[in-house]
């Protein structure tokens, strides 16, 4: 049975490395037809945040990688606690009593010696009702695992054989004491009891892997299988970290990237198809998928490629859709119609560009009367938006649409002065050099109000 799960810790926004760890790990699953866990890792006590958790679940719905269970670490301390006192009671941890000044010193001398540094095991042979005692007398102590000298090998199913010197570790802290297990100790605890038969997680967490499997070995249990996803790199290659508010997922979904398009571009950070296609239904991304096939190197995330995925997206979708979309991106008193929506739709990278797109249709910006000049020469430009205004003023009021507009305007511009014609005609509409083209701006505005622009501009050119 494959049982795979993502552990997230609620000390910060979800971010777009743990949408990619959250996809592969749902992908395995589906395709092998196994069981997705969600386990919220929040034993953290001062770095957790319900409203990080709460982003966490309500992004996982949003990106539609809802899991099959759900498990909270803070819940669960009784298992961590009774699992560390059976290893101390088998005498395969023990408490350990050292200072920070005593391990600090220690840790000195070693590198002076130019050793690696690790714990010398000074509380390695403390007779356990001896440390018991001390224990309860309110001493201070952490728990520490006896580790074995020796290889610890493993093979990753991306990076492949890997292996680590146990005798470089030294004996490891697995708790602050027994109602406070580290990272190390829960992820393991939670990873037998949960039967997970794969753990998929990021590159950061290699050096853990040696340290968890020594717990495996203590508690007499089998690991799982381990992958582990190369790292995400900005387009400079270096380290992409969730430091940077710009990586949260929430950010991205602000602005209008759509969660389709986001999963489909994130599916692609690292792990490559067979063939050369680029665009996957959910369905296909299942059925393609294999964690095999990720590369070990790091990924590059190249936010062109991410913006080229969404126009994909936005070009399918269907106009009422992207209409209801836009409208959350837009000041209400916007009204928006089908061919304003059809004018921008190519150019949109996320619906969030959609404002800035718009503009031109409910504020017409002041600009000089030399705008309205094609090459900076008036070639009698009044005349010529005096007859296209003739012209607009002719076209039937319910056939403003942008192919009726385009034929009617366009038997009035003569082949040889589309310059003339069409450039003075796209300023008076817009106020600017860059728009839309006069066609579509005509069909957005509508015949009263694309009159009311050109009337405002011969008023300059009357000045
Ligand atoms: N809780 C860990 C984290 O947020 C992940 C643990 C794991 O996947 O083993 O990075």
């Amino acid at each position: 049975m494959i049982r795979v799960r993502m552990a997230p810790s609620p000390t910060g926004y979800f971010h777009i490395g743990s949408v990619r760890t959250t996809l592969y790990n749902w992908l395995f699953a589906k395709k092998n037809k196994g069981v997705f866990v969600l386990r919220i890792e929040d034993t953290d006590k001062e770095r957790n945040r319900k409203e990080f958790e709460e982003d966490i679940l309500k992004n996982l719905d949003i990106l539609d990688l809802k899991p099959d269970e759900m498990y909270r670490q803070s819940e669960r301390t009784d298992f961590y606690t009774n699992h560390l006192k059976k290893l101390i009671e088998e005498d395969k941890a023990y408490y350990c009593f050292c200072t920070k000044e005593e391990l600090e010193k220690e840790r000195k001398v070693m590198e002076e010696k130019g050793m690696a540094p690790k714990y010398g095991g000074k509380c390695a042979s403390i007779d356990k009702k001896e440390a018991e005692k001390r224990v309860e007398s309110g001493e201070a102590y952490v728990i520490r695992l006896r580790v074995p000298e020796g290889k610890i090998a493993f093979k990753d199913m991306i990076r492949g054989e890997v292996e680590f010197d146990a005798g470089l570790m030294g004996d490891v802290i697995i708790a602050r004491n027994l109602e406070e297990p580290l990272y190390n100790f829960s992820v393991v605890i939670d990873d037998i009891l949960m039967k997970i038969s794969h753990v998929i997680r990021g590159e950061e967490h290699l050096p853990n892997t040696p340290k968890q499997l020594v717990i495996y070995n203590a508690l007499n249990a089998n690991p799982p299988l381990f992958a582990h996803l190369p790292l995400l790199l900005n387009k400079d290659r270096s380290k992409m970290s969730k430091r940077y508010g710009d990586v949260a997922v929430k950010d991205y979904l602000e602005r209008g990237y759509l969660p389709e398009a986001l999963i489909n571009f994130v599916a692609l950070l690292g792990w490559h198809p067979q063939g050369n296609q680029e665009i996957f239904s959910r369905e296909e991304l299942i059925n393609e998928f294999d964690i095999e096939r990720v590369q070990k190197a790091g990924a590059v995330f190249d936010i062109e490629k991410l913006n080229w995925i969404n126009r994909q997206y936005i070009v399918n979708l269907p106009e009422q859709a992207l209409t209801e979309k836009i409208k959350e991106h837009i000041p209400e008193e916007w009204k928006i119609n089908p061919a304003m929506v059809r004018a921008i739709k190519p150019r949109l990278d996320k619906i969030g560009d959609a404002k800035e797109l718009l503009v031109v249709y409910f504020e017409l910006p002041e600009y000089e009367k030399e705008l309205l000049f094609w090459k900076g020469e008036d070639r009698n430009t009044k005349s010529i938006l005096e007859k296209l205004a003739a012209g607009i003023n002719d076209i039937e009021d319910g056939k403003f649409d942008l192919e009726n507009v385009t034929e009617k305007i366009t038997a009035l511009v003569p082949d040889d002065k589309k310059g003339d014609y069409l450039w003075p005609l796209r300023v008076s509409l817009s106020g600017s050099k860059t728009s839309p083209t006069p066609f579509e701006l005509l069909a957005g505005l509508g015949k009263e109000e694309s009159l009311r622009r050109i009337r405002i501009a011969i008023g300059k050119l009357n000045e």
